[in-house]
This record gives structure tokens, sequence and C-alpha cells, in this order.
């Protein structure tokens, strides 16, 4: 049987737009239409589309293994976690194919450190109003979010809500069974919303003294998007757990949850598991996104890139103060607070052929390619320039419209 027009669940408000293949940070429909995308997939594809490395990595990887499960040694897993462990805070990590799971895993590890500590009482954790962790059961319960949890039965036990940037409120939470707290350094899907450097910096204070775990989800952040490779190291301080997952395999599904050995020492064989998580195809792609972001000079350019963006993004403002109220984000993880509706902005911008995707707080989010040129990043801010213009002409003619009725 057909339903409506299409056999898939209808849980995503699609647009009625397909692409064909990508390019770079173009993607082409199939009658040649050209898109500049500042979405990448909402902040996955961190090399663009189509990159030569990573389909050449696929490929050669596709030609002589696919999968063995997690019973045998992969060798190109062993080889990403010791980049991944090399390049962060952490000594071990877990392979996922998701950022749920990765955040799944970062929950059941802060659970069982406690219990191998003998405090199995303490297995509750403290989150953000505003947070999104994923759409499993427990990660709603994480998230907190009402419009995410309502009709699903009783939300997962655990989760300790407090308002975004309320210190007196996250001191009053932690109690005898609190076991960490987990948070996003840049809130994503709640509007890019930058948690200073100063609070993270409390956060890891607060964690010590109570013997708390300071879990980071870094699925969003991760791996470059910020200009750092993780965006935890501008703060100068270190979660114990971190959670990655969208630009860790530059469009391949897959994710990691990253810890200490402290941290991860109540997870022992059996504890935890996954088929697919690791998967040498996946493992394959995530070395080769790694070889790209972690070459000399990437990260610096993103840091130049997001300079330049800002201050165009900054002037843009100036221009149009009807329409942009807040430019907010760190490397090219930038947000645009307007005050129209964000989803006008993001249909004027689709009528200038490019991609970009709304956020929580009335925001616009830009997500291009790590790997832009300036020059087609500058196409960019053109074309957001172009559109803030004609939503601004929108407005002027309704009050002019106005005032002769
Ligand atoms: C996207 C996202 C997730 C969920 O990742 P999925 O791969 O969709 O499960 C979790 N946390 C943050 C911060 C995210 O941006």
């Amino acid at each position: 049987m057909v339903l409506a027009n299409s056999a898939l669940l209808p849980t995503f408000a699609r647009l009625d737009l397909a692409f064909e293949r990508g390019e770079g940070p173009w993607l082409y429909t199939a009658s040649g239409e050209r898109y500049l995308d500042f979405v990448s997939g909402i902040a996955v594809n961190v090399v663009g589309h189509a990159h030569p490395h990573l389909a050449a990595a696929l490929k050669a990887q596709a030609d002589k293994l696919w999968h063995t499960s997690n019973l045998f040694k992969i060798p190109e897993g062993e080889r990403l976690a010791s980049r991944l462990t090399s390049a962060s805070f952490a000594d071990t990590v877990f392979f996922t194919n998701s950022g749920a799971e990765a955040l799944e895993c970062a929950i059941k590890m802060a659970r069982k450190y406690h219990a191998a500590n003998g405090q199995p009482e303490r297995y509750r954790l403290i989150t953000f109003e505003g947070a999104f962790h994923g759409r499993t059961l427990a990660t709603i319960a994480a998230g907190g979010q009402k419009k995410y949890l309502e009709g699903f039965g009783p939300k997962v036990e655990g989760f300790d809500q407090v308002p975004f940037a309320d210190h007196a409120a996250l001191q009053a939470a932690i109690g005898p069974e609190t076991a960490g707290i987990l948070i996003e350094p840049i809130q994503g899907e709640g509007g890019v919303r930058v948690v200073p450097s100063q609070c993270l910096r409390g956060l890891r204070d607060l964690c010590d003294q109570h013997g708390l775990l300071l879990i980071f989800d870094e699925v969003q952040t991760g791996i470059g998007r910020t200009g750092n490779l993780f965006s935890y190291e501008r703060s100068g301080i270190a979660p114990d757990i971190m959670a990655l997952a969208k630009g860790i395999g530059g469009g391949f599904p897959m994710g990691a949850c990253l810890a200490t050995i402290e941290a991860g020492k109540g997870m022992v064989a059996g504890s935890h598991g996954s088929t697919f998580g690791g998967n040498p195809l996946a493992m394959a792609v995530g070395n080769a996104v790694l070889d790209l972001v972690l070459a000399e000079g990437f990260l610096q350019q993103v840091g130049l890139l997001s300079l330049i963006a800002r201050q165009r993004l900054a002037e843009i403002k100036d221009m149009y103060p009807n329409v942009i109220d807040a430019v907010r984000g760190e490397g090219l993880m930038l947000g645009i607070k307007t005050h129209v509706a964000n989803s006008e902005v993001v249909s004027a911008l689709l009528r200038q052929n490019m991609l970009a995707v709304g956020a929580g707080d009335n925001v616009v989010r830009l997500l291009p390619p790590l790997n832009i040129d300036e020059a087609t990043l500058s196409e960019g801010l053109n074309r957001i320039e172009r559109a803030c213009a004609d939503i601004d002409a929108d407005i002027k003619a309704k009050l002019i419209g106005g005032t002769k009725a």
C-alpha cells in the first residue's frame, strides 16, 4: 500500500528538493541546478561533498573488507582510536554509529564509574535547558525537551535539568545521587549558544569538588568545526568523557565516546557493545577525515575563515538591523539570531540557491564545509546579504502598505 506520496515514516518535514551529486560546498539537483551548501548535512560534511581523499579511502576499503564484527581486532579502528587519543585528553575510545549512541555510551559509562567505585546510587546527570543530545529514550530524557518526550511513556530516570547559565540552580541540583554534568560546550540545536570558557572551567572545578564526571557532548562542535579540533580546548580544561559524531565520518555514519582511563574503568568486557560500531568502512573514512583535519594549517584556516565571515556578518547586521539581531558562534559554527522568523531567512536564502538550517532561539545556522575557499565563502556571504535585502524590502513594503490602509 502507498500512503500519501511517500513510503517513508513522515517524521521529517522535508523540503521538496533532492540532490543527485555534490562537489565540495556545492550540491546539484538531477536537472543540474546548483546550491551553495552551508548546512553540510548538519555539521557533518567537514570537507565538503565527494572529497577525493575520503572517496578513495572508502573505495579502497570496500574492495578489501566491509565488516567482521567486534569479535575480532579491527586494525583501522585501533589506529583511529590511537590518533583520537593522541590528539585529545582521552585514553580510550568506543566507536558507535551515531551521536545518540555515543551519548548512550557516555551516560552508561558515568553511571558505571560510580558503581565501580562502590556508589551505584550515584547515577543522576545534570543537564541544561535548550540541550540536544539525540533521540533515543535516554537522550531525549537528557535533552529534556517536552516536544521530544511527549507521548513516549515514562521519561528515563536520572536527569536533572537546570536553566542555561544559572549557577545557583546548578549548585542546588548537586546531590548525593549526582554522577556528573553533561553539557554541549556550544549548544547546536539550541541556537549556537556558546558556553563561555570561564563557565566551562567553573564546571570542571565543581566536578572536582564533588567527585563528579564532566561529560562534553561535542557531537556538533568536535572535529574542527569551532576552529579547534575540539571545542573544550579553548577553555584550558578537559572533560572526563566526550561524545563525538557528525564531523568524525565526514558523511559516513559514525560516532565515538572518548574517555580517560579513570572515567572508563567500569566498562569492562561485556558491559557495552555494538554490532556495527567501529566497522572497517567507517574506520577507514574516519582515518581519512583526520588526515585532512589534522594536516598542518587546516585548523588555522578555519579560524581565518571564521574571522572573515564574522566581520562580514557584522556588516550585514549593521546594514539590515530590521532582519539581524545578533551574530554568534565559533569557527565555522555560526548563528544569526533574526528579528523575523528564522524560517523566513532560510527560505529567502533558498531563493538565492543557498542552504542554511534553523536552530532554537530563532537562529539561522551557518555550517559551511571547513575547507571552503575564501571566494566561495564570500559568495555565500553575498547571498546572505541579498536575502537580508529582500526581507528588508518586504518589511518596508508592508510598513508603507500599512500606512496607506
Ligand atoms: C546531532 C546531535 C546529537 C545526536 O546525533 P545523532 O547522530 O543524530 O544521533 C547529539 N548531540 C548533539 C550536540 C548533536 O548536535
